[in-house]
Order: structure tokens, then C-alpha cells, then sequence
């Protein structure tokens, strides 16, 4: 098996009647772009950058953050590197951050509202992902969006560190692409006005599946009840896509969803731009796409959307993908 997907190294990620999407990896450090290139992915959707903060005992410094960002980079080379601002808070914790124990850390104070509560930690961070910029193809990408004004907030910041950039003469890219994570409800609702102000979107799903379900993702007395196949949450999926072809931005998802063999043909069909995996499903999910037809799966994709619950969607499409192998 592991043969037969080694033929698809080095390959256009195409259905079977050439529709071209872009197959992308997650990754959680610079090492991790390794093994994606080697996998041979197309790029790389989600830098989650939050683990080069977790693992040390204090906060990595701009230097450090600046060569880990730019060996990514260049392992990258001229493929885009999307380098996600640092997504702490709910689950994940950092002890030198004093971050204070909330009840409902998922709700509280985390991503991007920590980020705009510390200027000095963000601003450090878009400084070295913004040097690190002259050395690869590197995107921004913003978690946990809820509104406009907090995307507004951040173009000011960065457009105040460019300046800071232009007057020492450090060269980065000018135009660097600012796009936001859509993994909240009010995201998803607002996907029409975000889109006119985002370069790119990236659906998040497994926060998004969270949120619409009010399901916490961690937690088993409810995991039965978690799943990205929820109809709420392909609807959002849907609506998503449809606001950014609207605004001609680019989507992507980088939530597990992204290599779910039986999400595949409702993302195809929905117009999903860039798929982004696990490094190790890389192969694999360019393998599924491979099966498919546009045709086929707008078929799929309408009688799916035609059911009410989430137990007849995950029947039927795993029935379906099982006459398939
Ligand atoms: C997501 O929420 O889908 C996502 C990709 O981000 P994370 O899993 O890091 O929250
Ligand atoms: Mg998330």
C-alpha cells in the first residue's frame, strides 16, 4: 500500500476529470516541512506556531522565532508557507505567559484576542515572521476571527512594524498575504464582509465543528456528538466557500475534516481551493481526490445536503466511499 501511494509523489493533485485543486500540509515546526515536502505536498496551509512557544521555559525571543520561521521557509522554498500567529489559550496553555484559569477557556481569552491583548508578544512575533518573509513564499494567517474590527486592528500593527522594517532598511515581503482562520460561528455568518477585507481564508473545522455544535472538542461525554459531517456545520463549510469564490480569495481548510476521505467529494464540489493534511496523509488524500469526478461528487454532494442529520450523512457517505475502494 505504501508503495502504491509512492507513485503519487511529485504529482498534480487533479480529480479524474482534471479539475487542479492544492494539496497543502500541517505542520508544527520547521522539521515537520521536511517531511511535508518529502511527502510531496504543495504547500504548507497551517504553521502552528503556538508549539516553538510551548516547549521552552520562556518566550521565544524575535531572533529565535526568525530562524525557525525562516529555515521553514526556505525548506519551502519557493511553495507557500502559511505561518498562523500564535493560537494559545483554550486548551493550550503556556506558564510563562501568567495567563489566568478562566471556566470556559474556549470561550475566553485565546488566539487572537490574546495576541491584540499583547501587542509587545504579537508584535514581536509578525517582526520575525516578517523578516523571515524575504527568505521563502510566507502567507499570515489569523486564528479564531470573530469580526472585522480585529482584522482591521492587526493590518495597523503590521502596517506600524513595516515601517519599523522600511526605516532599519530589513528587507521583508511588501506584499505579504493576511488571511484569517474561519472557525467561529460569527466568522462563518460574517464570511461576506470578511472576505472583502482577508487575502485568504483557511477553514478551521475542527474549532468551527466545535462552536456550531457547542460541543468542546476535548471533552468524551460529548464526543458522540461531535462531527464535522453535522449538517450545521456543512452548511457553514458551504457558505464559507461560496463567500470567498464571491470576493475571488482563495479557501482552504486545515481542519482535520480536510483529510476525511468521505468529506472529500462535498469540499471538491463546494469549490475547496487548498486541502491541507497531516504531513502523513499527504499521499493518501491525493490518492482520494484522484477517485473522484467533479460530476460524481456534485452528486454525492446534493443528496447530502438534502439530509436532515448527522447519522444519515455519515451513513450514507460512508457506505458510499466503501463501494469505492
Ligand atoms: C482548527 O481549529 O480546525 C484548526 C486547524 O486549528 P487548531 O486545531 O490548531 O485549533
Ligand atoms: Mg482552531
Amino acid at each position: 500500500q505504501v508503495q502504491e501511494l509512492k507513485k503519487y509523489i511529485n504529482k498534480d493533485t487533479v480529480t479524474q476529470d482534471e479539475k487542479r485543486v492544492c494539496l497543502a500540509a500541517n505542520i508544527g515546526n520547521a522539521e515537520d516541512a521536511v517531511k511535508a515536502m518529502e511527502s510531496g505536498a504543495e504547500c504548507v496551509g497551517l504553521f502552528r506556531t503556538e508549539f516553538l512557544f510551548m516547549n521552552g521555559v520562556s518566550m521565544p525571543t524575535e531572533e529565535e522565532q526568525f530562524e525557525v520561521y525562516k529555515r521553514a521557509a526556505v525548506i519551502c522554498k519557493d511553495k507557500v508557507l502559511t505561518i498562523r500567529t500564535l493560537d494559545i489559550g483554550g486548551d493550550k496553555d503556556i506558564p510563562y505567559m501568567g495567563l489566568t484559569k478562566e471556566s470556559n477557556p474556549f470561550l475566553g481569552y485565546r488566539a487572537i484576542r490574546f495576541c491584540l491583548g499583547r501587542i509587545d508578544v504579537f508584535t514581536t512575533q509578525l517582526r520575525a515572521i516578517l523578516r523571515a518573509s524575504a527568505y521563502g513564499n510566507i502567507r499570515i494567517m489569523l486564528p479564531l476571527i470573530t469580526g472585522v474590527s480585529e482584522v482591521r486592528s492587526v493590518r495597523t500593527i503590521l502596517q506600524n512594524v513595516m515601517r519599523e522594517l522600511d526605516s532599519k532598511e530589513i528587507p521583508y515581503d511588501k506584499d505579504i498575504l493576511l488571511g484569517v482562520m474561519i472557525e467561529t460561528p460569527a466568522a462563518c455568518m460574517l464570511a461576506d464582509i470578511l472576505a472583502k477585507e482577508a487575502d485568504f481564508f483557511s477553514i478551521g473545522t475542527n474549532d468551527l465543528t466545535q462552536y456550531t455544535i457547542a460541543v468542546d472538542r476535548g471533552n468524551e461525554n460529548v464526543a458522540y456528538l461531535y462531527s464535522a459531517f453535522h449538517p450545521a456545520v456543512l452548511r457553514s463549510v458551504k457558505r464559507i466557500i461560496e463567500c470567498a469564490k464571491r470576493e475571488n480569495i482563495e479557501v482552504g481548510m486545515c481542519g482535520e475534516a480536510a483529510g476525511n476521505p468521505a468529506m472529500i467529494p462535498l469540499l471538491l464540489a463546494f469549490g475547496l481551493d487548498e486541502f491541507s493534511v497531516t504531513a502523513s496523509k499527504v499521499l493518501e488524500t491525493r490518492k482520494n481526490i484522484a477517485s473522484w469526478t467533479m460530476k460524481e461528487a456534485a452528486a454525492v454532494t446534493d443528496t447530502v445536503m438534502g439530509m436532515s442529520t448527522e447519522k444519515e450523512v455519515s451513513a450514507y457517505l460512508s457506505d458510499y466511499i466503501a463501494t469505492k475502494m
